[in-house]
């Protein structure tokens, strides 16, 4: 094993981590507090306060007294703008410590994480340009009668209350604070109670670039607790969420209140097609990483993985041998590829649909079984498994197992593969792995989903829109579509002759 940081980052080591409401850290209300666990070894590493329906209020109303009456008002999207600049720059500062974070709390490994920089930096800049590149339009209108100018103004939606997973922290807290920052709503963020360490010292940068106090407010807690208190909440006009569609289906209900703006990134069971035609030596990897990358938790990670039948035996053959080869440990030890879940119940939750797969009557080729050697015993840690002869009925072909499990079932023709490919609730990943580029069209125009990746899987780009169909969501992350969901559009008359 080669660990590449035995030393804890100073955040670490300064005492119970707080919650940060108009502008301070500050105790829960009912004092309590939540541990949190590095799921590499089992052991605790930090102890958070945890927020309630009372956290919650003060936030709230933190939140809206800076965007009905703050200096908040008064920035413009320079200001703004300036603000998601200097974060940018400390965050680029502090790179090496929010990885550490992230590798000890959600046990991404740290290698991975490291080599997400470029992206990080490049979400937080992208939201900074956006901040002076929003704007309405004059529109011209046929009203008789005499001469009236239109135009639109795009005006923030008020206060977002945001609601995510653990499974990117970071990422996570971009997207849903980068808009709220570049058009000028204010916030307050829930994170996950499995990874709440990176979001409050993104929060502590935050406060050091200037942003007025209540603009951004973040209150760790459980769900059903702050999460429900925050969906709830008559102060709040928006929620973003990111998580599960039982707990997006709680969100919009509890939403109805006050008729929020609900936005919803859910879950997936995303088909990754591959023809016989295909270039295995990039299919290969390729498909497997789309499954197991994160160890398999990824909202869009490709889990049904349907396969020419010319080919099946071979590939699944192929499959198997790399995913064999794929390091898994500790996420501080620099060689390792796949890190552990992030929590026992995760563990469980993934045994749980190993064991069904085998019930089921699916073909174990690799993995299958929790490791429990005495280096990883203490570890959530299940190797890469490939399930072959899935057959489309079965639950592990049908359910988000959200662990390093792919499901490989064989297609013949072109009509089949796409209905096979659309046979889900689910539409929010796809891939397709062939060299020819009709069927790539072909499927890139017919696959229900709000993403298509041909011979690539799980490219992001700031500029690229990503989410949901069906009951994967709605609502998009990034790209210009995002916006729309953070602004009231306003029409504007005037009588000038
Ligand atoms: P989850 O739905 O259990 O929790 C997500 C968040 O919601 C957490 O912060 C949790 O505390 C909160 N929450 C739970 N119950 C709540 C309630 N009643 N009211 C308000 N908030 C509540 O999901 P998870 O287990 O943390 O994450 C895994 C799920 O997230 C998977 O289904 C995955 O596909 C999905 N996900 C989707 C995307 C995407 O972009 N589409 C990205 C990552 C994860």
């Amino acid at each position: 094993m080669n660990i590449i940081a035995q030393e804890r980052p100073a955040f670490l080591t300064t005492g119970p981590k707080k919650m940060l409401i108009d502008g301070r850290w500050v105790e829960a209300a009912s004092g309590k507090t939540f541990e949190t666990v590095n799921p590499s070894t089992g052991e605790a590493i930090a102890t958070i306060a945890e927020g309630e329906r009372e956290d919650v209020d003060r936030a709230v109303a933190a939140a809206r007294k800076a965007f009905d009456e703050g200096p908040w008002r008064k920035f413009k999207p320079h200001d703004r703008q300036e603000i998601l600049l200097k974060l940018a720059d400390l965050v680029d500062r502090n790179f090496e410590e929010f990885a550490l974070i992230d590798a000890l709390e959600m046990g991404e490994p740290i290698t991975r994480r490291k080599n997400a920089r470029r992206r990080v930096l490049g979400l937080i800049r992208y939201y900074a340009g956006m901040a002076t590149a929003l704007h309405g339009e004059t529109v011209e209108n046929s009203m008789p009668g005499g001469d009236f100018t239109s135009y639109t103004l795009r005006e923030p939606v008020g206060v977002v209350g945001a609601i995510v997973p653990w499974n990117g922290p970071m990422v996570s807290w971009i997207w849903k604070l980068g808009p709220v920052l570049a058009t000028g709503c204010t916030a307050v963020y829930k994170p996950s109670e499995e990874a709440s360490l990176s979001a409050l010292r993104l929060g502590e940068l935050l406060c050091e670039t200037g942003i007025p106090d209540g603009v951004v407010n973040i209150v760790p807690g459980f769900g059903h607790a702050a999460g429900a208190a925050l969906a709830e909440h008559p102060g709040v006009d928006k929620i973003a969420f990111t998580g599960s569609v039982e707990t997006g289906q709680k969100i919009l209900m509890a939403s109805a209140g006050n008729l929020k703006r609900v936005t919803l990134e859910l879950g997936g069971k995303s088909p990754d097609i591959v023809f016989a035609d295909a270039d295995m030596e990039l299919a290969v990897p390729g498909a497997a990483m789309a499954c197991f990358g994160n160890t398999g938790q990824v909202c869009s990670a490709g889990t049904r993985l349907i396969v020419e039948q010319s080919v099946y035996d071979e590939f699944n053959e192929r499959l198997a041998d790399f995913s064999k080869t794929l390091k898994v440990g500790n996420s501080l030890d620099a060689e390792t590829q796949i890190g552990p879940l992030v929590s026992k119940k995760q563990l469980d939750r993934v045994s749980g649909y190993l064991d069904l797969g085998r019930s089921e009557g699916a073909r174990v080729l690799s993995g299958g079984e929790r490791l429990s050697d005495p280096d990883r015993a203490n570890g959530y840690f299940i190797p890469p498994t490939v399930f072959r002869d899935v057959k489309p009925e079965m639950r592990i072909a049908r359910e988000e197992i959200f662990g390093p499990v792919v499901s490989t079932m064989p297609f013949t023709d072109m009509e089949e593969v796409a209905r096979r490919a659309n046979d889900t609730h689910f539409g929010l990943g796809s891939g397709v792995w062939t060299r020819d580029v009709s069927k790539a069209h072909y499927l890139a125009k017919n696959i229900r989903a709000g993403s298509v990746w041909i011979n690539c899987y799980q490219m992001m780009d700031p500029a690229m829109p990503f989410g949901g169909y069906k009951m994967s969501g709605y609502g998009r992350e990034s790209g210009t579509a995002q916006f729309d969901d953070y602004l009231n559009v306003k029409a504007v008359w005037i009588r000038t002759a």
